[in-house]
């Protein structure tokens, strides 16, 4: 393996497209183009807004969207950050609770005050909960048993679980605040088979940056070729080429990395020359902040699903 600045990759995956047009310059967008320029692939960006970053946005030092690095060992926004000397700050816990964990208060049900101890058992048996939660999805999914829904799941799971009534209400609140600030839902309306806040990817601990996220996209797009205001409306391809249509101009390149949201996508507001597959046409929404493309083979188009999953044609 080789490490650039910013990434690692294989020694000998020489890029066979010299030149490729990337679509979108949030962090998937710029973490790409970044990865390319520094083989030496002529690289164009190409962003709809007067800004980049997209979802990664820092103002007056506040944060408008990523905030957190969570799971600090083992998350590669922490290397990243550690390489390019960007100061990040451990905040601890998860950052679910809100303010962290260590200072979070949990109240019993005679309004004492729990201990440390007492507080640790909860959340311990809350991820124990959770493992059980994930064992009943992978024999679903091994037995083709269908989807149900968390809250169905989570009765299953609990109505097998020897534990006393308090304990069950502090599990109850440990899962109702994952889905509500992860998905955003009610545990009835999430999916057993497709809900996964990723609990068990990184190290213990959040962390934050201290000049904001956007310290990172800027570190990112220093030096490349950004066009902004640039809004794309159609993208042909076939296997030897690739042109992209903007509001101002069309730009040419031997590949091309789409970096869209899934929303952009969905919503058909950029004209793909052929169709994509149904199957990207369609594809739900994905959880991670990664990036990951095949740019060996010349001519492809990178797809990034909204949140990260590439997808190359
Ligand atoms: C409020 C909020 C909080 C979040 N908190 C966290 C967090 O704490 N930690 C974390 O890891 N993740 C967090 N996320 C998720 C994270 O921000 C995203 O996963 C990530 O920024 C997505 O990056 P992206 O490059 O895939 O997409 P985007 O950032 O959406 O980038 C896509 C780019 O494409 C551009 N674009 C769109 N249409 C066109 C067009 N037609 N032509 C040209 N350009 C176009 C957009 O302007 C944008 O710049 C949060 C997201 C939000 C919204």
């Amino acid at each position: 393996m080789k490490t650039s600045q910013y990434f690692t990759y294989a020694k000998n995956a020489t890029p066979r497209a010299q030149s490729v047009v990337v679509v979108g310059a949030g962090i998937a967008g710029l973490a790409a183009a970044r990865t390319l320029t520094d083989r030496g692939v002529n690289v164009t960006v190409l962003e709809g807004r007067d800004r980049i970053g997209g979802r990664c946005w820092t103002r007056d030092g506040l944060d408008y969207g990523a905030h957190w690095i969570h799971g600090t060992e083992g998350n590669p926004l922490t290397n990243m950050a550690r390489k390019l000397s960007l100061p990040i700050m451990f905040v601890g816990g998860d950052s679910s609770y809100s303010g962290g964990w260590e200072p979070l208060v949990m109240v019993g049900e005679d309004g004492r005050h729990l201990s440390p101890e007492e507080k640790l058992q909860t959340i311990l048996l809350a991820d124990s909960v959770r493992d059980k939660l994930d064992s009943l999805r992978r024999q679903r999914l091994a037995n083709k048993a269908g989807d149900i829904s968390l809250r169905a799941a989570l009765d299953e799971v609990l109505s097998d679980e020897y534990i006393t009534d308090e304990e069950r209400r502090a599990v109850e609140w440990h899962i109702a605040l994952m889905a509500r600030d992860d998905c955003g839902a009610d545990d009835p309306s999430l999916s057993l088979l497709w809900w996964d806040e990723g609990y068990e990817v990184y190290g213990y601990g959040d962390s934050v940056f201290a000049d904001g996220f956007g310290a990172l996209t800027n570190a990112l797009g220093t030096g490349l070729d950004i066009r902004m205001q640039h809004v794309v409306r159609r993208i042909e391809y076939d296997p030897s080429r690739v042109s992209v249509t903007t509001s101002d101009g069309s730009f040419e390149a031997d590949a091309a990395i789409i970096t869209l949201p899934l929303g952009v996508l969905k919503a058909g507001s950029v004209e793909f020359s052929p169709r994509l597959p149904v199957a990207k046409e369609h594809s739900g929404w994905a959880t991670s902040l990664r990036s990951c493309c095949d740019m060996t083979s010349p001519s492809g188009v990178a797809i990034n699903t909204s949140t990260g999953i590439s997808v190359v044609l």
